[in-house]
C-alpha cells in the first residue's frame, strides 16, 4: 500500500491574477506533482499543443465523453467547454501523487462534490487590486485590448465565488505567495485522510504496548 494518498490540488483566479505562474512554480518545486490536462473545444492557440496544454476536441468529441462519463467535472467557460479527464486524477492520486488543477468555480464545486471531494484542497488567487489585475492582463502581453476587455468584465463573476475555496491568497509579492501555497500543500498532505498506512502503523503500536505488560 502506498504511504500517501494524493491530493486534488485546485487553482482558481481570475484571469491574470498569477494563478498559471504560481501552477507552474509549484510543478517545478515538487517533480511528483502532475497537471491535470483538461480538455476542450476552444481552438487551440499559438503555441499551445494537444496532449501538453489542452486536449482540443470537437463539440462531438467533448460531449460523447461527458455521455460516457470520462470526465471529473465539466463546465461551459468564455464560450467553450473544459473539462478534465477523471481516470489520469484517479490513477495518480492512488498512486501517492497529487493532481494540480486549473479550472473555474464550476469545476471546483463539482470535484468537491464528486466521489473523490474528500481529498480536494481548493485555493482561490486574489489579485491586490483591479487596477493592479488589468495592468498584469496588459504586461503579460498576450491579449488584444479587446479581449483584455472581456477577462476583465468576468473576473468580478470569477471573484465573487471566492467564499467556496478552502484558502484564499492575496497575490501581491510573488515570492511570498508561492511560499504560503507551498506552506499549504506540504500541511495539507499529513491530513489524516491522506495516510492509508496510518492505520497499520497505529496497529503495531497498539501491538507492541500490549507487548509490554
Ligand atoms: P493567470 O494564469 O491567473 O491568468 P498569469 O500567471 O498569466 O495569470 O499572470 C499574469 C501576469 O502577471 C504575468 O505576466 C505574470 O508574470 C504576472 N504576475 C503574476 N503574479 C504576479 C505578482 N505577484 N506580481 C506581479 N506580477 C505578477
Ligand atoms: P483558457 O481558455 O484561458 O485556457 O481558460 C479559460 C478558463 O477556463 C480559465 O478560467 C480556466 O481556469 C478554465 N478552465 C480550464 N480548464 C478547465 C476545466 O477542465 N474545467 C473547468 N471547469 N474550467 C477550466
Amino acid at each position: 500500500m502506498v504511504d500517501r494518498r494524493g491530493l486534488l490540488i485546485i487553482l482558481s483566479s481570475p484571469s491574470g491574477a498569477g494563478k498559471s505562474t504560481l501552477a507552474k512554480r509549484l510543478m517545478a518545486w515538487d517533480s511528483d506533482l502532475e497537471f491535470s490536462i483538461s480538455a476542450t473545444t476552444r481552438a487551440p492557440r499559438p503555441g499551445e499543443e494537444h496532449g501538453r496544454d489542452y486536449f482540443f476536441l470537437s463539440e462531438d468529441a467533448f460531449k460523447q465523453q461527458v455521455a460516457d462519463g470520462q470526465m471529473l467535472e465539466h463546465a461551459h467557460v468564455f464560450g467553450n467547454f473544459y473539462g478534465s479527464p477523471a481516470d489520469p486524477v484517479r490513477n495518480s492520486i492512488n498512486t501517492g501523487k497529487d493532481v494540480l488543477f486549473d479550472v473555474d468555480w464550476q469545476g471546483e464545486v463539482q470535484i468537491r462534490n464528486s466521489d473523490l471531494g474528500k481529498h480536494a484542497l481548493s485555493i482561490f488567487i486574489l489579485p491586490p487590486s483591479i487596477p493592479e489585475l488589468r495592468r498584469r492582463l496588459e504586461t503579460r502581453g498576450q491579449d488584444s485590448d479587446d479581449v483584455i476587455g472581456r477577462r476583465m468584465l468576468k473576473s468580478w463573476d470569477e471573484i465573487s465565488h471566492w467564499g467556496y475555496y478552502d484558502y484564499v491568497l492575496i497575490n501581491d509579492d510573488l515570492e511570498s505567495t508561492e511560499e504560503k501555497l507551498k506552506t499549504i500543500v506540504s500541511a495539507e498532505r499529513m491530513r489524516r485522510i491522506q495516510q492509508p498506512t496510518l492505520q497499520q502503523h497505529v496497529r503495531k503500536l497498539q501491538n507492541e504496548f500490549e507487548g509490554l505488560s
